[in-house]
């Protein structure tokens, strides 16, 4: 599934909402679908207010399903981010006049199985994640 929408907020409900709509033949608890739904939020987000900030661009937003396994890879072509490490510390922010707290990737990372970021400053960015749905009801 491959969904490319312009980088203004009223889009982020959305995409997050078809990423929810496209994972609910796996069967996800209430739990999974807003953990989902929430890094969706964040990755998205971020693509809008960091990537382009006061331009318009695109973010690309693919699903892909393997097994139980969901992959969500969300791509600007915004300004890119110098130090990835330094971006994914917990609490770390550069638009605090902005009230934002620095927790978008620690809430990526927190709610799927993995987060991958990469980046080029003046190309843009690429956060894929990963989770497997359903655990629960394996374990039964
Ligand atoms: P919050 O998500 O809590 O509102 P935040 O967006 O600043 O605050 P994170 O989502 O953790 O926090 O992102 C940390 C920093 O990484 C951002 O402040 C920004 O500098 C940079 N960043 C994140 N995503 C992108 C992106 N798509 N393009 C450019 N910079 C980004
Ligand atoms: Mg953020």
């Amino acid at each position: 599934m491959k969904l490319i929408i312009e980088s203004v907020s009223e889009n982020e409900s959305f995409a997050r909402t078809a990423v929810a709509a496209y994972i609910t033949r796996l069967d996800p608890t209430l739990e999974e679908l807003a953990d989902v739904k929430t890094a969706v939020s964040e990755a998205v987000t971020n693509s809008i207010i960091h990537g382009y900030s006061k331009n318009k661009g695109e973010i690309e937003i693919e699903c892909r399903l393997d097994g139980s396994e969901v992959t969500i890879v969300v791509t600007d072509k915004g300004v890119g981010i110098s130090d990835i490490e330094k971006a994914m510390e917990p609490l770390y922010t550069t638009k605090p006049e902005w009230e934002r707290s620095g927790m978008g990737f620690a809430f990526m990372e927190a709610f799927m199985d993995q987060l991958e970021v990469t980046s080029e400053p003046g190309k843009g960015t690429c956060v894929l994640m990963k989770k497997r749905i359903g655990k629960e009801q394996d374990m039964k």
